[in-house]
């Protein structure tokens, strides 16, 4: 474990939104986290309202919300009045189409200034959004749309040529699609534009209760099969408060979530948490480049950036010079989030930034951040941080249907987190015993395995699916992938545990090389030896391969459970989420 902490000055803690932990999370309560946001009369609740109508009304209509750098490098900028009226005209499209309260509508479109439309003008209308990825193919998006019972779905042409064409007739129950670049060539397509440009601009909010379902996200299928989390308006208390805590974000900030819009963070800091704090987002319409990147920060000025492992990984690996040949004075917060981020990243960022990456934690089901490192509070490299006050997270073990809470420092056990809070997924979408089976006792059981140490911050191990069990030790993948990444040569590293008649399982290694390193006999031998003096040879991979990538969902994801299917010739299981280049 790393020990070099990353020390928060006063004047920093200070100006953050929470300048103290400990103070914040005795006196906090999810009912003041809920006087944040405006409401609706009579206790009602509506995540639109809170990101558009409220700001709006509160005489902000003019800043601007979205910030949209297009793939060509024009620049679209939507302010929070034609966020408002966009949002009511797609409101109005809606309830012409005649859809009753409740009924989703997908999205299947990038960072395209229509996606933000579509997501709030939907909840508006009291109906359910769902984004797709829009790298899926016909057959991950036919399942989605088939488990969500998509009533709409708005895309471009492309994409529905391409993608929902060959399923269209699978799906009786998809209604309407709208096109955001609609043809005049007689299809029974809608034209989003034109529908929009016909709607009035006026439209009565629908006055949600906060248990209402609002959105629908699919999990990364990492692990297998993707689930539907079911999530409900109350959910923006979370976000909200979340983004002000473990984002930091203020209304002045100029802020850049890079994920997709396909997976939860997409929607959750990468629509909601941000526009109900009232910043400009930047919006990236574009795939990752680091020179753009970097271009992004340094021009748009950006101060507070959310983004994920995978791509933190890209940039050292591409060098600290590309950064330190920019003007970042702006960035004030970096936070990471997706996969665990390795302290080498931690420690890298803060010498190339000057300032450290946050790493936090949470999951589609949690659907906004549980576990962080925040603007205040020092940060451990390696660790994801303390729990969002208002959130008690414990380290358990299942033992005949009972909770056995591991109260003991440093010791690994199953991450679990008391319920309920307001962004706690409802449901899995028609899968009601699998989501049964996440709760017991009053907690929720997350399948992730971590630990606490004495100062309450908590240490990712792995899920408990990846972790490994050698001659009764119990392995993690994360650190051992960790101690390879220290090595020059490693860029990424995916480690896994294999059957073995004497040690029960061992463990095997692959990795990326960063460039300019051969993947030849000396460098294994001298990758091996690094790994045994930093883990012991108990723990230190027995075998290590190099491959020029590893595995990865499109949320980037590593996905060990696909090497050790290959590895020992069993079925690969869903791969829907697979990159499509390694297919
Ligand atoms: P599936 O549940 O379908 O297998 P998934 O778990 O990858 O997919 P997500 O909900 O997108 O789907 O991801 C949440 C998971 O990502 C967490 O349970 C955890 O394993 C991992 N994760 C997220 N953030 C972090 C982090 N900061 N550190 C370590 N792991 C993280
Ligand atoms: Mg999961």
């Amino acid at each position: 474990m790393v020990d070099d902490l990353i020390h928060k000055k006063p004047d920093q803690a200070a100006q953050a939104n929470m300048p103290d932990y400990s103070k914040e999370t005795e006196v906090f309560s999810w009912a003041k986290a809920r006087g944040l946001l405006g409401g609706l009369a009579d206790g009602k609740l509506n995540i639109a309202h809170e990101c558009v109508d409220r700001h709006v009304a509160n005489g902000a209509g003019a800043k601007v919300a979205l910030r949209i750098i297009r793939k060509n490098d024009d620049i679209t900028e939507v302010t929070y009045d034609a966020l408002f009226n966009l949002t009511n005209r797609f409101a109005n499209v809606l309830q012409s189409l005649g859809l009753a309260k409740g009924e989703r509508v997908f999205s299947l479109l990038g960072r395209t200034p229509q996606l933000y439309v579509v997501a709030l003008g939907t909840l508006k209308a009291g109906l359910v959004f769902s984004p797709l990825f829009s790298a899926f193919g016909p057959e991950p998006l036919q399942a989605r749309m088939e488990i969500g019972g998509a009533r709409v779905l708005v895309t471009t042409n492309a994409l529905y040529r391409r993608k929902v064409a060959p399923i269209r007739d699978r799906l009786p129950e998809l209604q309407h699609v709208l096109l955001i670049d609609a043809e005049d060539d007689g299809d029974a397509l809608l034209d989003f534009d034109a529908l929009l440009q016909l709607a009035s601009t006026e439209y009565n909010i629908e006055a949600t209760e906060p248990e209402d379902v609002a959105l629908l996200h699919f999990t990364s299928g990492t692990t297998g099969r993707p689930k539907g989390a079911v999530h409900v308006h109350e959910a923006i208390v979370a976000h909200c408060y979340t983004g002000r805590v473990a984002l930091d974000l203020k209304p002045d900030d100029v802020y850049w979530c890079t994920a997709d819009p396909g997976w939860v963070t997409g929607t959750s800091y990468g629509i909601i948490a941000p526009l109900a704090i009232g910043v400009t987002m930047v919006i990236d319409e574009a795939e990752f480049d680091i020179a753009r990147w970097y271009r992004i920060l340094e021009s748009e000025r950006v101060s507070v950036w959310y983004t994920a492992p995978t791509a933190i990984r890209m940039l050292m690996a591409a060098g600290a010079e590309a950064a330190k040949n920019c003007n970042l004075s702006q960035l004030r917060f970096m936070a990471s989030v997706g996969e665990p981020l390795n302290p080498e990243a931690v420690l890298w960022s803060a010498a190339t930034f000057g300032k450290p990456f946050h790493d936090n934690w949470w999951q589609t089901e949690t659907g906004g951040i549980m576990i962080a490192n925040y603007a205040s509070m020092d940060v451990k490299p390696g660790s994801m941080g303390r729990p969002l006050p208002g959130i008690v997270a414990g380290i358990v073990e299942r033992e005949n249907g009972k909770l056995h809470h591991i109260d003991k420092a440093m010791c690994v056990g199953e991450l679990a987190l008391k319920t309920p809070w307001p962004s706690m997924m409802r449901a899995y979408l028609d899968e009601e015993e699998r989501y049964n089976k996440c709760f017991s006792d009053g907690w929720y059981l997350t399948g992730d395995l971590a630990m606490r140490d004495s100062d309450g911050y908590f240490w990712f191990i792995g899920r408990s699916d990846d972790v490994i069990k050698s001659s009764g030790h119990l392995i993690g993948p994360f650190e051992v992938e960790s101690a390879l990444i220290e090595h020059e040569a490693v860029a990424e590293a995916a480690v896994i545990g294999l059957p073995d008649e004497t040690a029960g399982e061992v463990v095997k290694a692959y990795v990326a090389l960063n460039p300019g390193f051969r993947p030849d006999k000396d460098l294994q031998r001298s990758l091996r030896g690094h790994a045994r003096q930093r883990l012991g040879p108990a723990v230190a991979p027995r075998e290590i391969l190099f491959r020029e990538k590893l595995p990865k969902t499109r949320s980037g994801k590593i996905m060990r459970r696909l090497l050790k299917a290959r590895e020992m010739g069993l079925p690969e299981g869903d791969i829907s989420t697979l990159e499509t280049d390694e297919k």
